[in-house]
């Protein structure tokens, strides 16, 4: 079994989805692992380390020639892909909804898509899931970045001088970026707080020393969708939603949003008029800006500024991570494949299960229900 990895095409992808920990794992599985030179460059790991890990280092159509698994941050363009086996697998994050064409291509051109955005939120796919992992790294990145556009501190501080007072951080949005973004934010000494839509959060806010914005207003709204995902909200809920957070949001300096729906755009959190009420020189850092944004006026991959306030929307936050974003999602690619590691056949083979979640193209076909649902 021969895997192939490629070096990153996209803008800003600074990532890579083989390190030589995971390139060693599995070549002692038995599988032959070629990465094409150059690929772990921007994560800080040379050609010579995949070499010293056993794997061969090759141009990229060297690479791909024979391949029966490609392994890839972002999904490679199919041009990309020709020479590798017939139903060669592809694992790697396919963006599905965003980029239907490339789906439709990847079926044209008979090779079977993995999806990793798909893995379900199942215990045991935990140390699988890729959405997690780069959250993770996100919630904390986000909350860095916004310490260092901010022209105060974050921790109270008395001085001879007079004393500074705390930060206050409010995090919008409490899945496991938002968790990392508050207990970073508690490190660095700052007051936080934080809000979501399912009210299973409030608990885990408290225990990490934040308070939590709740709307208790309107009643019998759990927020909770299918798989641990939240759902979209009523009108009713929206509205009491942004009164609460109007209210709040006046006070803070720095606003953490990571709300995220799968499959639809971000939900609108902050308008203008919210952002007219904050102090000038606060920093709002918008990690939804590649799904449309939470914060209304946040561009892509860019700094703005209104009304004073900084609005930050980097779309590939953990890009700027990107040793330990590879680490970590090398590892989830690994812990994914090897799972299913069939001895006798000397190959992954997917159950029903994840394989029907993840698989998107198979035999020419687009197979998965969630994107032929949608
Ligand atoms: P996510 O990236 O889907 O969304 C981020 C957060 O935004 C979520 O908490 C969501 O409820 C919240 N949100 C959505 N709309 C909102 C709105 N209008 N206002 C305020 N908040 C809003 O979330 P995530 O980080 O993937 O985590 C969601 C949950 O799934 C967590 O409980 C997490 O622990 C769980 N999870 C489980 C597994 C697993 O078991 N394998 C894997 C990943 C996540």
């Amino acid at each position: 079994l021969r895997i192939a990895v490629l070096k990153e095409t996209a803008p800003g992808e600074t990532r890579v989805a083989l390190t030589p920990e995971t390139a060693k794992k599995f070549i002692g599985l038995g599988a032959a692992v070629a990465v094409e030179s150059g690929a772990g460059v921007s994560a800080s790991i040379p050609d010579a380390a995949y070499a010293e890990a056993g794997a061969e280092v090759r141009s990229s159509a060297e690479v791909v020639k024979g391949a029966d698994i490609v392994m890839g941050v972002q999904a490679p363009d199919v041009a990309a892909l020709s020479g590798a086996n017939p139903g060669a697998w592809v694992a790697a994050t396919f963006d599905p909804f965003g980029q239907r064409d490339r789906v439709d291509a990847y079926a044209s051109a008979g090779l079977e898509a993995l999806s990793m955005e798909f893995m379900p939120r199942i215990t045991r796919a935990q140390s699988m899931d890729v959405l997690s992992s780069q959250s993770n790294l996100a919630g904390y990145k986000a909350v860095i970045a916004a310490a260092d556009a901010y022209g105060r501190a974050f921790p109270m501080m008395m001085t001879a001088a007079g004393t500074i007072q705390a930060a206050r951080v409010f995090v919008m949005g409490v899945g496991v970026a938002g968790l990392q973004a508050i207990a970073t934010a508690r490190r660095l000494g700052a007051q936080v707080s934080a809000t979501d839509v399912r009210s299973a959060t409030k608990e885990q806010i408290s225990s990490l020393g934040a308070k939590p914005i709740f709307v208790e207003s309107v009643a019998g709204i759990e927020g909770e969708g299918a798989g641990g995902y939240a759902s979209e909200m009523s009108d009713e809920y929206k509205a009491a939603q942004a009164e609460l957070v109007s209210s709040h949001i006046a006070k803070q300096d720095i606003v953490i949003t990571t709300a995220l729906i799968p499959g639809r755009a971000a939900p609108r959190l902050v308008s203008d008029a919210q952002i007219a009420t904050m102090k000038p020189g606060s920093v709002i850092y918008d990690l939804a800006v590649a799904q449309g944004g939470n914060v209304e006026g946040s561009v892509a991959d860019q700094v703005t500024e209104k009304h004073g306030v900084k609005i930050i929307g980097y779309s590939n936050t953990p890009a700027t991570l990107p040793a330990d974003a590879s680490a970590l999602f090398a590892r989830n690619l690994f812990n994914f494949l090897s799972a299913f590691w069939d001895k006798e056949a000397g190959r992954p083979v997917l159950d029903e299960e994840i394989g029907d979640a993840i698989r998107l193209t198979r035999g020419g076909q687009v197979v998965s229900e969630r994107l032929k649902g949608g």
